[in-house]
């Protein structure tokens, strides 16, 4: 069964280009529930265990680079088939390949920069949502 939980990171182009609040009015719109929410900043480190799985990719030292440059806020989202809804909701990778009305097609910059992350699946959601939330920070 489908989860209806997802998680996001807004990522640090898109809190650089102070884009928190319209990129959040576009999410609690689309009728996503905060869960957990925080303001924060990956590591270096931190931000190549999160893409761990990018790690044999060529874009992976960019990757990281990219992540780790500056605060992101990350959070659980909640609502009826949260995973497939959300990426719908965020667009193609590839800014240039998104469609109207999505959250990169108005805030992404490149392929690499593109303002947000959505899990893509429900294993993917938890273990993403533990790597920055314990239980007491759920709500
Ligand atoms: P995310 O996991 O951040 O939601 P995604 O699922 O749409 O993005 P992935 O294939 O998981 O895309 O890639 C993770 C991230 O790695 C992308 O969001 C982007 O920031 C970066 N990335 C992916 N492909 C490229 C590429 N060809 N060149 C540069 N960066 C890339
Ligand atoms: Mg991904």
């Amino acid at each position: 069964m489908a989860s209806n939980r997802t998680f996001t990171m807004i990522k640090p182009d898109a809190v650089a280009a102070n884009n928190i609040g319209p990129i959040l009015s576009m999410i609690t719109e689309a009728g996503f529930k905060v869960v957990a929410m925080k303001y924060t900043k990956l590591s270096h480190e931190q931000a190549g265990n999160f893409y761990d799985v990018h790690r044999d990719r060529p874009f992976f030292g960019e990757l990281v680079e990219f992540m780790s440059r500056g605060p992101i806020v990350a959070a659980i989202l909640e609502k009826d088939n949260a995973i497939e809804d959300f990426r719908k909701l965020i667009g193609a990778t590839n800014p240039a390949q998104a469609e109207e009305g999505t959250i990169r097609k108005r805030f992404a910059t490149s392929i690499g920069e593109n303002a947000v992350h959505g899990s893509d699946s429900d294993d993917n959601a938890k273990i993403e949502g533990d790597f920055f939330f314990s239980q007491l920070e759920r709500f």
